[in-house]
């Protein structure tokens, strides 16, 4: 059989679930210059399914070292320039061994490869090795770049250039029912994006201010809608006003210091103030089903992976109670998660 004919069996087989056979042919095929690399890096993926979390990470580096370009043999070049021309090189990063929730030492557990993800970022290191922590069910990076702020400030990823219209239907849905819990309309938003959940604040007739750390999204948005917005850090932004609402619309899994934002959060609310969060959740239904074909596992600016458990604890650990749950309905995987300040 040559190398073209056993690579095709060996990726049948792998997607019929016989990890075992497609690992003696993907081995083989390690030994072809032209299948070496894709061979390692499904390699990576086999051993992760099964586990073996150091053999997988030796696996994925091994991909790159044959093959620093591995990522254009995923990536489609009209849809991400720059993912399409990555040449692989290893960043320094700071390591993370204990949970940021409990900081008590994390388990592996497990390895995927980032490069095949399109929003993939010059900065970050695109084998990631991801840690469980058993007492609180939270998931979280290993290690990140050690000039993470530089990477995150001086990027800034198309995707959250163009409002997404056919979110706003939605998103006017979850914020009449935050109107429900809350006390009144001041409203802070900290990660702005795109601005769509900032239009329809505005259009519900919200008294609405933005954090956004990408000067160029807080600049789109400012100038779009006309509402104050800044373009700092979350945990830089300083401000005398307090907010009956504070929206975390998919910023607590970017975050280094997940608590140290909810504490923040929980300063800046006036008493019984609502928080509202969307962030990825590991043990959601799409998860359940999706497992190690879940992006989410491979998006390289996502340090945390939280659970509802995880999350609750967060909260709980900040001075919240969750009053609410519900699954993203534009984001699969996503839960929405509201809590009150407790007085
Ligand atoms: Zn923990």
């Amino acid at each position: 059989m040559n190398p073209v004919e056993l690579f095709r069996k060996a990726e049948q087989l792998a997607a019929d679930g016989n990890d075992d056979e497609a690992r003696e042919a993907f081995l083989r095929l390690t030994e072809f210059p032209d299948t070496g690399a894709l061979a390692f890096f499904r390699l990576g993926e086999i051993e992760n399914r099964k586990k073996n979390v150091g053999q997988s990470y030796a696996y994925h580096i091994k991909a790159f070292e044959r093959e620093p370009g591995l990522a254009a043999r995923f990536i489609d070049e009209q849809r991400s320039g720059y993912v399409y021309t990555y040449r692989y090189a290893k960043v320094d990063e700071i390591e993370v061994a204990q949970c940021p929730l409990c900081n008590i030492p994390g388990e592996m557990h497990s390895v995927y490869n980032m490069c095949t993800n399109s929003d993939f970022l010059e900065g970050f290191n695109p084998v990631r090795i991801w840690r469980i922590c058993r007492q609180c069910n939270h998931i979280f990076a290993a290690g990140y770049p050690d000039n993470l702020q530089k990477v995150l400030s001086s990027t800034a990823p198309e995707s959250h250039i163009a409002p997404r219209l056919q979110f706003l239907p939605e998103l006017s849905d979850m914020l009449a029912r935050l109107k429900g819990f809350a006390h009144g309309n001041r409203m802070l938003e900290v990660g702005v994006g795109a601005g769509e959940l900032t239009s329809v604040a505005k259009e519900m007739l919200f008294d609405i201010t933005g954090v956004e750390i990408r000067k160029t999204y807080a600049q789109n948005v400012a100038a779009r809608l006309g509402v104050p917005l800044f373009p700092v850090d979350f945990m830089d932004f300083t401000t005398e006003d307090l907010f009956d609402i504070l929206m975390l619309g998919d910023v607590l899994e970017h975050t280094i210091k997940p608590l140290a934002i909810l504490e923040k959060a929980n300063r800046l609310l006036v008493d019984s103030g609502i928080l509202w969060i969307s962030t990825p959740n590991f043990e959601s239904a799409f998860s359940f089903i999706m497992k190690d074909k879940d992006p989410m596992w491979r998006v390289c600016e996502h340090l945390n992976y939280f659970s509802y458990r995880s999350l609750m604890k967060a909260l709980s650990l900040a001075g919240f109670e969750v009053i609410d749950y519900h699954s993203s309905k534009h984001y699969n995987g996503s839960m929405e998660v509201t809590a009150r300040k407790k007085v």
